[in-house]
């Protein structure tokens, strides 16, 4: 398998080459060359396959021959070695819970799969020493420094918005050491990852070090978000019409996943994009222009982004043809008040819990179901509640426990370096 650089101005590269370096030298996303097609035996053979069969089968096209096929297993394995519940919410309603992994998103599957398989070639000497450049918002943080925690050859630094992250999201990504770095940004999400692009531009900087992402944008995190959905339908009922899903999106690389997944033909439903009040792609969808715009923030933090850097994949995907796209896709978008009514109401009447990012992809997906009253769906319930503690304890009335993974850090030292929003500051830093 090739891919070739969205802006059609670097030669196509493969899997390897498009790990190690995350962005084409253009600027461009990586994007495959061609999207394989799931073979009949193993969609109809899939429910009694195991997570680290089905991992392998779908991630071997994307990888071709650049990991061998026992090495590419044990990654496989290794990066979906926890469970992946399909959970009743309501009658329509099921949520696919993405957040029981080490950092209690559904973000540690890129994560741990990238870091493998960065890890990999770097032990083979492939690369030399390499440093992970990286802006999060909250969630990306911590899976990528969980992820490569303690892997040779590789620094991790992470740009973080101050202030913007919930404690626990701080802690997993400012109190790990070792070889990871977090930056603590005075500005938004919008501003670090700015900052994380321009440095990838930099050819001085890249003189000095080798650098490469781990968003969403590198296609080794990027496309193992396929994998649960394959899961989840391992899990809907036999025979039952396809599901529609909403993900709660806000850099669009876990919906542009499962949009491919379903591409290769997995018989996945409608989807439908559930966004806070950044809503480039909603409007998008209503008004035929994309207009980026500065992030505002919401008590779904992790999707406070206001120029999402997956959705040139899914143009791609949908031959930048806007009619299909609509056909294929929905999006709405989902207050923060109407967020916390979400959160109350099933608390209340259906004793579930949802993160505020759970909870805006269940609501985009009840008022679908206004429209489609026979639809029945899933929601990705992207990452635990006890991440987003501010805004769902209060509804509860009573604090949330916390799980072990993340008692494990109560009482670490938080080291962070402070950073303006100053491109020039980073690069001095990375110098
Ligand atoms: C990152 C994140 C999202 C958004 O995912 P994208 O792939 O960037 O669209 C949603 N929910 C949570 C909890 C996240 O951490």
């Amino acid at each position: 398998m090739k891919y070739y650089s969205l802006r059609h101005q670097s030669p196509p590269v493969d899997f390897r080459t498009a790990t190690i370096t995350g962005q084409a030298p253009d600027g461009g996303l990586y994007f495959p060359e061609t999207i394989p097609k799931f073979l009949p035996g193993f969609l109809r053979e899939l429910r009694s396959l195991s997570k680290a069969t089905v991992a392998l089968n779908v991630m071997r096209p994307y990888v071709g021959s650049t990991i061998p096929e026992a090495d590419l297993y044990r990654i496989c394995a290794e990066a979906v070695d926890f469970e992946f519940p399909l959970v009743p919410v309501v009658e329509g309603v099921s949520a696919l819970e993405l957040f029981h992994g080490p950092t209690l998103a559904f973000k540690d599957v890129g994560a741990r799969f990238m870091s493998r398989c960065l890890g990999y070639f770097a032990q083979r000497g492939d690369t030399p020493p390499v440093t992970v450049l990286v802006a999060t918002s909250g969630d990306t943080g911590g899976a990528v420094a969980s992820g490569f925690l303690g892997v040779p050859g590789v620094e991790v630094v992470i740009l973080y918005p101050s202030g913007k992250v919930s404690p626990v999201q701080e802690q997993q990504l400012t109190t790990l050491g070792q070889n990871i770095t977090a930056l603590e940004v005075q500005g938004t999400f919008d501003d670090c990852q700015a900052l994380v692009k321009q440095a990838f531009l930099d050819p001085e900087l890249a003189r000095r070090r080798f650098l490469t992402s781990a968003n969403s944008i590198n296609v080794a995190r990027w496309l193992p978000q396929q994998l649960y959905y394959c899961f989840a339908m391992q899990q809907w009922p036999a025979g039952a019409p396809a599901p529609v899903v909403s993900v709660p999106s806000g850099n669009f690389g876990n919906l542009c996943a499962g949009l491919l997944a379903q591409a290769s033909g997995l018989p996945l439903g409608h989807f439908i994009a559930a966004c806070n009040a950044n809503e480039p792609v909603p409007a998008y969808l209503r008004t035929g222009t994309y207009e980026p715009r500065p992030a505002v923030p919401t008590f779904s933090n992790a999707m406070d982004v206001g120029n999402p850097s997956n959705f040139v994949r899914i143009l791609e995907l949908f031959g930048n043809d806007l009619g299909r796209l609509r056909a294929a896709l929905s999006a709405d978008t989902v207050s923060d008040a109407d967020t916390v009514a979400a959160i109350r109401q099933v608390w209340e009447q259906d004793g579930y819990m949802l993160d505020p990012h759970g909870a805006v992809a269940y609501t985009a997906l009840r008022r679908y179901q206004t429209q489609h009253p026979d639809a029945a769906g899933m929601i990705l319930a992207t990452a635990h509640p006890v991440k987003f503690p501010d805004v769902v304890e209060p509804i509860l009335g009573r604090a949330i426990e916390l799980p072990q993974v993340v008692q494990a850090l109560q009482g670490r030292t938080k080291r962070s370096v402070p950073l303006a929003v100053n491109y020039e500051d980073l690069k001095a830093y990375l110098m």
